[in-house]
């Protein structure tokens, strides 16, 4: 099994007058947890070391052909340690690029080992347990930590100090880890999209994200092409309403690049039939709009820039949207 190391809090030492900085690779970090070694044998890779705010997709891209490479020569799982801060993004991003069904498990820490309490150790075992599981076969890509097991379609992180950040809000946790013992509660639909996969040395466009706020005139949604952005992500009130005065600025810019409608809740997913009201969802979607499905605002927007960075076109970006974010839903059902 290899152990990918890419910096963050897990991997962060240094003295209280400084602060903390991510210095220690993975062989550091295995040698700190002796228990890993009854799990498998294991490989290091210090692959990046650097807090997680300043990973690239392209970094992402560049582990998941490392990874992709290891499970070809017969790896059976691997893990990865890096920050939580963006932990959410780059595993669904792994989740996109790594074609299973091997488990790819990512993990992190909350507590830095300079604390006291440091859950680094403790979720890397779990990780590791996880990925040697032949249970998360399967699965896609998970996040492990505090002893929960999350698909990364669905986690979040929720808190900014909380061992028990790591929240999946819609679905709950696919698991947990005991004593050792993998338990896996139900399984989510494999995922099914082969888009991205063949992104290589493709330039990934960027993407604006942005959410609606009350009583906000949304005016930066008129800069996104200005600005260069290849598509926006919209995280709008509830289940996809904006007001309706911005309504005629989304569907101009719809009619020239993705516009997807995800919701600012963070829970749930977003409507389709139900509103009727100007800047309600039917009247977003029917204008044009991209539905994100369950996906959050952060996920949608990882989808959409691996699907153009593949080449995707419009019409490719809304299957990729409806298999991903609405587990294969048929086309033509609204
Ligand atoms: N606070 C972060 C962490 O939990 C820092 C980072 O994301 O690199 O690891």
């Amino acid at each position: 099994m290899t152990v990918f190391s890419l910096g963050g809090t897990i991997a962060s030492t240094g003295g209280a007058a400084s602060g903390v900085r991510p210095q220690l690779g993975a062989a550091e970090l295995i040698e700190a947890v002796p228990q890993l070694h009854e799990v498998a044998e294991l490989e290091t890779v210090a692959f990046r070391q650097i807090p997680s705010g300043d990973l690239t997709l392209r970094d992402v891209v560049e582990l998941a052909a490392e990874i992709t490479k290891r499970f070809a020569a017969g790896a059976s799982g691997v893990v990865i340690t890096q920050g939580t801060d963006t932990i959410e993004e780059t595993s669904f991003a792994l989740d996109l690029l790594v074609p299973g069904p091997q488990p790819v498990v990512v993990t992190g820490a909350m507590r830095n080992p300079t604390l006291a309490g440091p859950d680094g150790p403790a979720n890397l075992l779990a990780a590791a347990q996880v990925a040697a599981a032949p249970e998360a076969t399967g699965l896609g890509t998970l996040v492990v930590a505090n002893d929960e097991i999350h698909a990364a379609r669905f986690v979040r992180k929720t808190h900014t100090s909380s061992t028990a950040a790591f929240r999946s809000i819609t679905p709950g946790p696919l698991g947990w880890v005991v004593e050792g013992r993998v338990r896996i509660a139900f399984r989510l639909p494999a995922l099914e999209t082969d888009l991205p996969s063949a992104i290589g040395a493709h330039e990934i466009p960027p993407i604006a994200l942005l959410t609606s706020a009350l009583d906000d005139d949304a005016r930066l949604v008129a800069e996104v092409e200005k600005l260069g952005y290849a598509g926006l992500v919209l995280e709008a009130f509830g289940g996809g309403h904006v007001p309706a005065h911005v309504v005629p600025a989304l569907e101009d810019l719809a009619s020239r690049v993705p516009v997807v409608l995800a919701s600012r809740t963070g829970g749930g997913e977003v409507l389709r039939s139900t509103y009727g009201f100007p800047g309600s969802e039917r009247d977003l979607l029917a204008r044009g709009l991209i539905a994100a499905g369950f996906l959050d605002g952060l996920k949608a927007r990882i989808l959409l820039s691996l699907s153009l960075a593949a080449g995707a076109d419009l019409l490719d970006v809304r299957t990729a949207f409806r298999q991903v974010g609405a587990f294969a839903f048929p086309a033509g059902v609204p």
